[in-house]
């Protein structure tokens, strides 16, 4: 989203030049790499509920479909840019590449505000996304998936304009379906789980017990809920979460020393992750200024709202007893606030590994499609968690062996990986 004096793609190729150096790649493949292999910007002309007619402008970017078509979701935000589908398009290359799953990298997005629009005004939103360029989409071409203030019902909508048009059933086309319309079981929890079986298995490994461990959350949206749902089973102590209050355009820090409980937060917050104040107050919440939940005393901080939360101003107030960064949002940590966080010692869980389980579990989903033979629940959140817990271990073996930072060794698998299938198919 645009935010002066940050762009994320800059940052996602200072991210990808820096690795593209360790791996001493060639400057072909680094060109190939280090921008999208094909983007849409377009018009989406809607007729309003009140007669007037408005023009959304819609994003696709595909970056890379060397090791399976072009895959990722498409974001409603008021504030999206071309540049954050651009670095979101890359992120997803490296997040499909580090879980090893046969995908690429796409992104989407549209400027609106769903929390404005009436569901029909969506609708056409929807169905015109899909009309401008629908030819470049397919499950063999480029799937999306529901991302920030997008949902199962968009993706149905989706599906269904993609059919019309292509006069066939294709099932695969999309992924983040209801259930019953061709979703997979576990896919809502899919993100959120899988940051914690990633967190879960760092927790083991610096010999932490989870249930004496502490944890701050932003955001509580999709992400954040099924994170601190995980987070409750294993026996951890959810301290706070924050998240957006659209009446009064500002973010508030919820906090319950005695620990945040996913089932109460689930009754007061709406579709768009708001929780209610008044109920929350009501609940023995204390109810703190936005950025609260960083300056925590926690052993865990989790960004799981918006890329560039943690950076230069925000880094410095986390505290000293913090000792790991788990990022479950796009993007939350800028490379200036990188830099605080290795001179703090603090570990480093990196965003497209940990918040991979959605993609993964989209990947699940396709494959049920294919089949036509849909999972158990307790089947796709196990399948999910070995992905998760095989990507983790090898993210942090390669961390271990090259003596680098959690985040450069994640993009030195997924980079490796990349570029060999480039190679592969003879395109550099
Ligand atoms: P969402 O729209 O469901 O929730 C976003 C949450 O962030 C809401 O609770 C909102 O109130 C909160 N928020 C927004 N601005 C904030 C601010 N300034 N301070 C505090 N809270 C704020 O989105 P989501 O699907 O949960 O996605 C969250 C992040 O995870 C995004 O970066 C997204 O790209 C990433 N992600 C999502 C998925 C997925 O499957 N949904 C998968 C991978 C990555």
């Amino acid at each position: 989203m645009a935010v002066q004096g940050f762009n994320p793609f800059e940052m996602a190729q200072q991210q990808f030049d820096a690795n593209a150096d360790k791996l001493n790649l060639d400057q072909a493949t680094r060109d190939l790499l280090r921008n999208p292999d094909r983007e849409f910007s377009f018009n989406i002309p809607v007729k309003m509920d009140d007669g007037t007619y408005r023009v959304f402008r819609g994003f696709r970017c595909q970056h890379n479909d060397a090791r399976g078509p072009y895959k990722g979701g498409i974001r409603f935000h008021p504030n999206e840019t071309m540049d954050t589908v651009r670095a979101l398009s890359m992120w997803m290359t490296w997040k499909t590449a580090v879980v090893d799953i046969p995908l690429g990298g796409g992104k989407g997005g549209v400027i609106c505000d769903p929390r404005e629009l009436s569901d029909r005004e969506q609708e056409q939103i929807c169905r015109g996304w899909v009309r401008k360029i629908y030819k470049y989409l397919g499950p063999t071409i480029d799937i999306p998936a529901p991302d920030v203030m997008t949902n199962g019902q968009h993706m149905i909508w989706m599906l269904d304009e993609y059919e019309k048009l292509s006069g066939a059933q294709y099932p695969g086309f999309i992924t983040g379906k209801p259930l019953g319309s061709g979703g997979s079981l576990g896919r809502t929890e899919a993100t959120g789980y899988g940051v914690i079986y990633c967190l879960r298995e760092a927790l083991k490994e610096k010999g932490m017990d989870v249930k004496k461990t502490t944890v701050a959350v932003q955001g509580f949206g999709n992400v954040a809920q099924y994170a601190v749902d995980q987070l409750n089973k294993l026996g951890a102590t959810v301290v706070c979460v924050s998240c957006w209050d659209n009446t009064d355009k500002k973010s508030y820090t919820f906090k319950k020393t005695a620990g945040c409980q996913f089932a109460e937060l689930k009754a007061m917050v709406d579709k768009f992750g708001s929780i209610d104040k008044d109920k929350a107050k009501a609940a023995g919440y204390e109810i703190l200024p936005g950025d609260d939940w960083i300056s925590q005393d926690v052993d865990v901080l989790i960004p799981a709202a918006l890329e560039n939360q943690v950076n230069k101003d925000t880094a410095p107030k986390i505290h000293n007893n913090v000792k790991i960064l788990c990022e479950a949002a796009n993007g939350p940590t800028t490379p200036e606030a990188d830099a605080i966080i290795k001179e703090k010692n603090i570990f480093l869980i990196p965003d497209f590994l940990a918040n991979a389980g959605g993609v993964t579990c989209s990947y699940f989903e396709q494959v049920q499609c294919n089949m036509n033979y849909f999972w158990p629940k307790d089947e796709v959140l196990e399948k999910l968690d070995q992905k998760m817990t095989s990507a983790y271990h090898a993210v942090s073996a390669m961390a271990q062996e090259k003596k680098v930072y959690m985040r450069d060794a994640a993009y030195l698998i997924s980079i490796q990986r990349v570029a060999t299938a480039c190679k592969m198919r003879g395109w550099i």
